[in-house]
């Protein structure tokens, strides 16, 4: 059977020109082991994005594998609204252990999107029921990415995939000028006050009183182009948050599980928010689940007598899902029974620095940032103006392709290749696979 023509017979591929397949056809994959994807004629693919940035501990993970396999023969689903399960119980205790202070009640959902959804509706409803009707509106940083149902869509501030909905969207308050690459203040986010920040106070006191939340992706703005902002941003917000009541939902669906170099982003600014959102790598990377984990203090804005109207009526018909929760729960196991993060941050030193031996000498390399194991190589015109390249060229697309040639699944985002590879990967993998990016990128440039 030719597989690609009865995939394109039918299946409608995400967040694709699906003309492009006409010369770019699906890749057929059969297996995985590590950061290793097997197509059905054998050959290998280096996952270095993590396939979307959600498997923590590579494929087919001899233990999550176990643990689900376990749960199947057990219990498949069952409804959570009056019932529960060992593995969801299970799950948040072990989660507490790990995650900021002050957030104990989960909420569960079964992707990304919906988990954000869920945190907007939670701090409405709360203002609401707290006598602050009036606090209905929400803030978003520029070039946020928050999943793309039309409230994710409406705080996200990418206009490629935002742009052409914002008739049917919310009207969100936008904060800009934080962009460390090209930082209007001309500071280096190593050592700067977050000069930026200002535009985060100006915006509280002019819509301080009618915002209900703001949400962030912290320290890292994954589709933006994997932009870096320092913590101390995340701190000066809190406070700001504090003064004006209005809750910050953290965004940890790609920053969290130690692909920031901590369990979670939050905790290099070590302060807490009052929601946060977890999916990615909650469950490795293996089911489709999310969280949105909160304080007492919101739950018990909830807490009423039935007919006091205050329940928050929200629901997934596979929230907590029990094969779900057996695979998050042997995700934190193997994070701590094999220390896992810290073996990370140890290997990103070394990933870090051969990303930019052998890529900041282009001329065409405008910056390498980094945190964790995620690398961003940022390719610009020029290094000193830092004029980005003409996007019709889709310089970053003639890599990925040049890439997958040569074994490697890359996919930049627009022009910025960068690299999120799975927390387990092996030194010898980071230098077949920098080999390979440079090896394209040079090729397609023509230097
Ligand atoms: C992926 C992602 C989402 C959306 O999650 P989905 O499961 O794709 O809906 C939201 N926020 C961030 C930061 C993400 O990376």
């Amino acid at each position: 059977m030719d597989w690609q023509k009865e995939d394109l017979k039918y299946v409608w591929h995400p967040c694709s020109q699906m003309k492009d397949y006409e010369t770019l056809p699906p890749i057929v994959i059969e297996r995985g082991k590590g950061i290793n994807l097997y197509d059905i004629n054998g050959k290998c693919y280096k996952d270095v994005i993590s396939s979307w940035w959600c498997n923590l501990l590579g494929h087919s993970n001899e233990r999550i594998n176990n643990a689900i396999k376990k749960q199947l023969d057990a219990l498949e689903h069952v409804i959570f609204a009056n019932f529960t399960h060992k593995p969801a119980i299970n799950l948040c205790q072990k989660l507490m252990e790990v995650i900021p202070k002050g957030l104990c009640k989960f909420n569960f959902a079964d992707n990304g999107s919906s988990a954000i959804e869920m945190s907007l509706k939670m701090s409405f409803q709360y203002h609401y029921q707290t006598g602050n009707p009036q606090k209905k509106r929400f803030m978003a940083l520029a070039d946020a990415y928050h999943g793309e149902t039309l409230g994710a869509l409406a705080v996200g501030g990418v206009d490629l995939y935002s742009e052409l909905y914002k008739p049917l969207l919310l009207d969100v308050i936008r904060i800009e000028g934080l962009d460390c690459f090209r930082c209007p203040w001309g500071k280096c986010r190593d050592n700067c006050k977050c000069e930026c920040f200002c535009r985060a106070e100006e915006a509280f006191k002019k819509y301080g009183d009618e915002t209900a939340a703001i949400i962030v992706e912290p320290l890292l703005q994954g589709s933006a182009g994997m932009k870096i902002y320092p913590p101390l941003y995340l701190k000066k917000l809190r406070e700001l948050c504090n003064k004006y009541n209005v809750h910050l939902i953290a965004d940890e669906i790609a920053t969290g599980y130690g692909r920031t170099g901590k369990m979670f982003a939050f905790d290099h600014a070590e302060v807490s928010p009052d929601i946060m959102c977890l999916s990615k790598g909650l469950t490795g990377g293996y089911m489709p689940m999310a969280i949105a984990i909160t304080t007492q203090k919101i739950y018990d804005a909830f807490y009423d007598d039935y007919l006091k109207g205050k329940a928050f009526m929200h629901s997934h018909t596979y929230s907590g899902n029990p094969l779900a929760c057996s695979a998050a729960i042997e995700v934190l196991n193997i994070l701590k029974d094999e220390n896992i993060i810290e073996k990370a941050n140890e290997k990103a030193l070394y990933f870090n620095k051969i990303i930019k031996e052998k890529f900041l000498q282009l001329d065409f390399v405008g910056e390498v940032r980094s945190i964790g194991l995620i690398n961003a190589i940022e390719l610009v015109k020029d290094k000193n103006t830092k004029e980005a390249l003409d996007y019709k060229k889709r310089t970053g697309y003639q890599i990925y392709k040049k890439a997958l040639q040569n074994g490697v699944l890359l996919r930049p985002l627009g022009d910025v290749i960068y690299f999120n590879p799975p927390l387990v990967i092996e030194k010898s993998d980071m230098d077949f696979v920098t080999d390979v990016a440079l090896k394209c990128t040079k090729e397609i440039l023509n230097i």
